[in-house]
């Protein structure tokens, strides 16, 4: 095929699929929002019909952007915010969230901490009103029609080990999931393992716990999560080396499609409830390369730019 027939071919074929996959605007979908917070974690979900989920907020210092994000978002309330543990890189910027939002439910693990930061995160809490609701067991919370959110809590008391008490919280949109874990650490993710089925742990996209430090996402866990993309919300440069070549690479070699804050900003997702895509590609293949990999790669790029800028599907679940 000469060059000029093959070109045409690539706009026909990706037209068809602009046009009949995506004829709806972006507020049909599902869309989960990585939020560039710098060094921390904040995440955004946003229903066809407008409930929100805001997953952390950052350090202190990153709350104003939160909210700026928020509010061009158009949010008007927060139906859950997930404070999934009390380190200030994750309920920081929520004391200015809080201050700025109504909040429905506030949903967090049943651990304290001594910081300064943490008592005006609750004093905060309880001028605005905020309904607190302590984790104390798993539990399912329905948004929409074949749109619904499950707790999973091992129950078990981690001390003064912070990250372990992280609340995870797995997003179910039809056939499509999520999987947020906070910081999640080696020993709690083997406590999922046991505790629950590969099934109920099982998700295409990962939020990769602890901003891809080399203390999570073990080989066991990845291989039940068994995620098509990674999502790694860290800081660039940062001083703790997040994420660690070690988890990089072994997300890699599971053919995992990887977004990173520190290298692309703000990343957002959208899902139909079949699939899942961004406007963005991953960092780490170039999905022509790859098709290999990623057989069910529906989109197009000419020399790593999308041929269409707007709803390159990335990836498509695999139909077993
Ligand atoms: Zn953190």
């Amino acid at each position: 095929m000469n060059i000029r027939i093959k070109y045409l071919f690539l706009l026909l074929t990706a037209s068809i699929l602009f046009f009949g996959c995506f004829g709806k605007s972006d507020s049909d979908y599902l869309t989960v929002h990585m939020i560039d917070v710098g060094q921390g974690d904040s995440f955004l979900i946003k229903t066809p019909e407008g409930t929100s989920i805001l997953i952390d907020g950052g350090s202190p210092q990153y709350g104003d952007d939160v909210v700026a994000y928020l509010k061009r978002e158009k949010i008007q309330q927060i139906d859950y915010l997930i404070a999934t543990h009390p380190h200030s890189d994750h309920i920081g910027g929520l004391v200015t969230v809080m201050n700025e939002f109504p909040v429905e439910n506030l949903i967090l693990p049943e651990v304290s901490h001594t910081s300064q930061l943490f008592e005006s995160f609750l004093d905060t809490a309880f001028t605005t009103n905020v309904p607190l609701f302590p984790v104390k067991k798993s539990s399912r919370h329905s948004l929409e029609d074949e749109i619904f959110f499950d707790i999973l809590h091992t129950g078990v008391h981690y001390g003064s080990h912070l990250n372990n008490w992280s609340v995870v919280l797995r997003l179910t949109h039809q056939e499509m999931s999520f999987l947020f874990t906070g910081d999640l650490e080696s020993e709690a993710e083997r406590d999922l393992l046991n505790q629950f089925s590969s099934k109920k742990l099982a998700s295409e996209v990962l939020k990769v716990g602890h901003h891809g430090s080399n203390t999570s996402t073990t080989p066991a866990f990845l291989q039940v999560v068994s995620p098509q993309v990674a999502l790694i919300s860290c800081g660039i440069n940062n001083q703790y080396g997040h994420p660690s070549t070690e988890v990089v690479n072994r997300l890699e070699e599971s053919g995992v499609w990887i977004y990173r804050t520190d290298l692309q900003g703000t990343i957002v997702l959208y899902s139909d409830g079949y699939n899942v895509w961004s406007h963005q590609p991953p960092v780490n293949l170039d999905p022509i390369s790859s098709s290999n990999v990623k057989p069910s790669f529906c989109g197009f790029f000419v020399n790593g730019v999308p041929l269409l800028t707007a709803h390159i599907i990335p990836f498509k679940k695999e139909v077993v």
